[in-house]
């Protein structure tokens, strides 16, 4: 069956044909790739399609495809059971792991996707403060969870419903929105509301409406500001942790955060988010205190054993950072030269092995900004890559992942593609 086929045959039985809406390639106008198998840099599609992958799962694979630790890690971990609702020895191996490669954190629970992890940790940060409201930016996505999906990145943004049907107003209420980057509406949020906050949570490099990395003195300034007032902290690295730095953020960027939240990488591409913190904070989570939180599956052996596996490899090899980062900064440079021959104004924002083209003669530092983009051309750009066989995020809002299995031919390849797609945007812009 083709793509096209089985898309249509999807739209009868799932909602949009897709179980995550950023799947859907509606905004680029492209039915979407259905993967029948993958390798090291490249996926493969129901019609026999060879594509370099940028999307890499949205961040989770950073050894590339079916890399040959995990597919050992999942033989050896199928051969235990899948699942016992009781309490395993690679959980605490886990958990250990975890705690030891972030600054600040004593503790951590295991949960099954970022969702959960973001709004498990603001639940712990308002119990632990006794208090309600919480502060986002506009532009950060940190799943789905009703208090957090108000004025979120990435699928919310390419589908025009920064808010969604179906949450209350209530709800949204206790969530104050400020801009990224910018330190004074954070002052002002709290100068209104100096006893009321209860945590402020960010991405600190904000990779769900493109790549955009905090400023220095905005993270040290948030970081004063959660002391001053007793807020809590917690940095949203459910993309950034472990993809920056083995040590994350707070190694990363210099600022430590008083709590975190984990998904995407430590699962290895199994199911596993998880919420970190300090001591006094996390024992306050049930069954050791007042604050309820919960999960069947949440430690899931098969996933533990997974995420271990990746993250040992991680930390056993720390080559894997200069590689996928002096990749990303090749593909970057070369980006930059194309549009530059090509007399094209266009934002090239890379950090670490993220990457994004942003189809803006602007300066992006927020939201506003990101808002400026021209995503018909950028569904142009996608559209011609995607015919050279390389696949790069469905939106302009999405970042490209760079995996440890990319090849400097890869790069090569990819630098090829995007010369020739920016001739095609170059063209539609003359047009
Ligand atoms: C992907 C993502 C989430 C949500 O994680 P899911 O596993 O999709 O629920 C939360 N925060 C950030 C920063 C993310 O990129």
């Amino acid at each position: 069956m083709s793509n096209q086929e089985l898309f249509d045959e999807a739209c009868q039985y799932i909602p949009g044909g897709v179980n995550s809406p950023v799947r859907a390639f509606q905004s680029v106008e492209s039915a979407p790739v259905f993967v029948k198998s993958a390798k090291g840099s490249r996926v493969l599609d129901e019609e026999n399609h060879e594509y370099i992958d940028y999307i890499c799962s949205w961040g989770p694979l950073i050894l590339g495809h079916n890399h040959p630790v995990i597919q050992q890690a999942i033989i050896e971990a199928s051969q235990y059971g899948s699942s016992f609702g009781l309490p395993t020895k690679i959980e605490v191996e886990m958990a250990k792991l975890v705690v030891e490669s972030y600054e600040g954190i004593d503790m951590v629970r295991m949960v099954n996707s970022g969702t959960e992890a973001t709004m498990s940790a603001l639940r712990v940060a308002r119990g632990y403060t006794k208090r309600n409201k919480i502060i986002k930016f506009e532009g950060n996505y940190h799943g789905h969870s009703d208090g957090l999906l108000v004025k979120a990145g990435s699928g919310a943004m390419t589908f025009q419903t920064p808010t969604s049907l179906g949450i209350p107003e209530e709800t949204v209420s206790q969530t104050i929105v400020c801009v990224y980057n910018d330190l004074t509406s954070v002052k002002k949020a709290i100068e209104q509301y100096p006893e009321d906050i209860a945590a402020i949570i960010l991405e600190p490099i904000a990779a769900n409406m493109g790549i955009i990395q905090a400023d220095e003195e905005f993270l040290k300034g948030l970081r004063q500001l959660c002391d001053e007032y007793h807020i809590v902290l917690i940095f949203d690295e459910v993309i950034t942790g472990f993809r920056v730095d083995y040590h994350s953020c707070p190694k990363f960027l210099g600022v430590v955060p008083d709590m975190v939240c984990f998904g995407k990488i430590i699962g290895g591409g199994l199911p596993v988010g998880a919420y970190g913190g300090k001591k006094e904070i996390m024992e306050l989570v049930s069954p050791s205190g007042p604050i309820y939180q919960a999960g069947t599956l949440s430690g899931n052996p098969l996933a533990m054993r997974v995420g271990y596996a990746q993250l040992t490899y991680l930390k056993d090899h720390p080559e894997v950072y200069q590689h996928i980062t002096s990749s990303a900064q090749y593909l970057a440079k070369g980006i930059e030269k194309i549009l530059n021959e090509l007399h094209l104004p266009f934002q090239v924002h890379q950090v670490g092995s993220l990457l994004t083209l942003f189809f803006t003669a602007q300066d992006v530092h927020q939201y506003t900004d990101v808002q400026t983009c021209d995503t018909h051309l950028y569904t142009i750009f996608f559209k011609e890559m995607l015919k050279q066989g390389i696949l790069i995020a469905p939106s302009q809002f999405e970042a490209w992942f760079i995996s440890d299995s990319h090849t400097k031919q890869d790069l090569d390849d990819t630098l090829i593609a995007i010369h020739q797609a920016l001739v095609k945007v170059y063209d539609a812009m003359a047009d």
